[in-house]
């Protein structure tokens, strides 16, 4: 006899951070007999979780939530949740209901562990559940995961922020710094490379503010504590704030040859004049100094980055500043963004908004020069055996595929065994920045 199971299926919108979160939305889901459906169309429960960091993505969230109106109509018993920092901006929770009727669960990103219970609640009423708090609670943990990048596993360190960057919104959706107890961390990572993951990478708005409200270990302590864990794995980290970047930490990299050598370390712009607006409390000296610091620190580091164009009064000189930057650091990879403009930050308010097609031109030069830099670092790459954490099979490609410690990709004709290993590949040939090579 065939046993009917309840499916669900997500949509996750934005960042790492949500794409793990909706990991813990589907193993809670799973921990009440729900079984993943790769459609939306044949699913009981249909989470979007969103993002409201860029408007596109909440746009584009806005557009799906809109088209499964006919599916509700065809499924009166679907249950269509909405949740992530866009729904905990001021007045979205409500909005949403208004304006998509169908929805049956809003909730936001500081009571996610209670889904289940929200689920409960709805089954037992008409009308939609909203459970959007203003203040983030407790850490809980616990929660169950449904883990879906194997070999890499993604660990929450700390939550929120406390920077208040002009542009930004998180501090509003994701409330202030709340750290993980180090234990909870480092129990969580020994389990998941007893599980047989190989990479593990920790995650924060900052996580260099690692402990600063626990007054115990900081982030340098945390990270040798994880990379004490027996057995070979690599470990990663992201995101920083280039103001908290400390010798400490270049230190403890150095130290612990399970941590990568690589380094995301968002600049968003070369200009004193921008970066002060910004609110980042770092000059473009200091960047370079990190920098330094960094390279001469660990010679081989791979330092990446975020960089935002058109943010309001940005004139030629602040965007040459920024191009100029980018020449002299010559960042491994590069996230270059054009300003988006967020209601209810600081930057909303401010004159000067920049031309959207200036903005363009902006981001289009440096995403050309980027591009061509990647290209020559690859080529490098073209006759040299790198070791690869194999993640998969590409089935455009036709081709395995991996990255190594410094997070270039990697394609190799391998196997399905090959999935999770470590693997010696010579390359070949390069194209973008991807690496083409074979199995040594
Ligand atoms: S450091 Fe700045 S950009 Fe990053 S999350 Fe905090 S406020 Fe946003």
């Amino acid at each position: 006899m065939e046993i009917l199971c309840k499916k669900y299926h997500i949509l996750t919108y934005g960042c790492q951070m949500n794409i793990h979160e909706s990991e813990k939305i589907a193993g809670i889901l799973e921990s009440m007999g729900y079984v993943y459906s790769e459609s939306e169309n044949d699913a009981d429960v249909i989470v979007f979780n969103t993002c409201c960091i860029r408007e596109n993505a909440e746009q584009k969230a806005e557009g799906n939530i809109g088209a499964l109106k006919q599916l509700k109509k065809k499924n009166k018993n679907l249950i269509i949740a909405v949740c992530g920092c866009m729904t905990q901006q001021k007045g979205k929770a409500d909005a949403l209901i208004k304006k998509f009727p169908f929805i049956d669960i809003v909730f936001g990103t500081h009571n996610l562990e209670n889904f289940k219970s929200l689920l409960i609640l709805k089954s037992a009423q008409k009308k939609a559940v909203i459970s959007v708090l203003d203040k983030e609670g407790e850490i809980i943990e616990g929660t169950p995961k449904k883990r879906t990048s194997f070999p890499n596993a993604w660990v929450n360190i700390n939550y929120g922020c406390n920077n208040f960057c002009t542009y930004c919104i998180v501090p509003y959706v994701r409330g202030r710094e709340r750290s993980r107890k180090a234990e909870d961390i480092v129990n969580e990572c020994r389990q998941l490379i007893k599980d047989g993951y190989k990479e593990i990478t920790l995650l924060g708005q900052n996580v260099n503010s690692y402990g600063k409200d626990l007054n115990k270990e900081d982030f340098s302590d945390l990270l040798e504590q994880v990379a004490s864990i027996d057995g070979k794995f690599r470990l990663r980290f992201m995101t920083n704030h280039p103001k908290d970047l400390s010798p400490k930490l270049i230190e403890t990299i150095k130290n612990n040859p399970k941590i990568c050598h690589s380094i995301h370390l968002p600049v968003q712009s070369g200009s004193d004049r921008i970066l002060k607006l910004m609110n980042r409390h770092y000059t473009r000296e200091d960047y370079f100094n990190k920098v330094e610091m960094l390279k001469n620190g660990i010679s081989d580091i791979a330092i990446t980055t975020d960089v935002m164009v058109g943010f309001p009064t940005e004139d030629e000189g602040d965007f040459n500043d920024t191009f100029d930057l980018m020449k002299k650091v010559g960042f491994s990879g590069a996230f270059i963004f054009i300003y988006s403009k967020r209601e209810g930050t600081p930057a909303a308010k401010m004159d000067g908004q920049v031309d959207e097609k200036i903005a363009t031109e902006r981001i289009m030069k440096l995403l050309e020069f980027q591009n061509e830099f990647n290209r020559n670092q690859s080529l490098k790459y073209v006759g040299k055996t790198i070791e690869i954490l194999c993640e998969g099979y590409d089935e455009k490609k036709g081709k395995y595929l991996g990255r190594d410690e410094y997070g270039r990709m990697a394609y190799f004709d391998g196997e399905k065994d090959d999935i999770g290993k470590f693997i010696d590949v010579k390359i070949i040939s390069s194209g973008g920045i991807s690496l083409f090579g074979e199995k040594v």
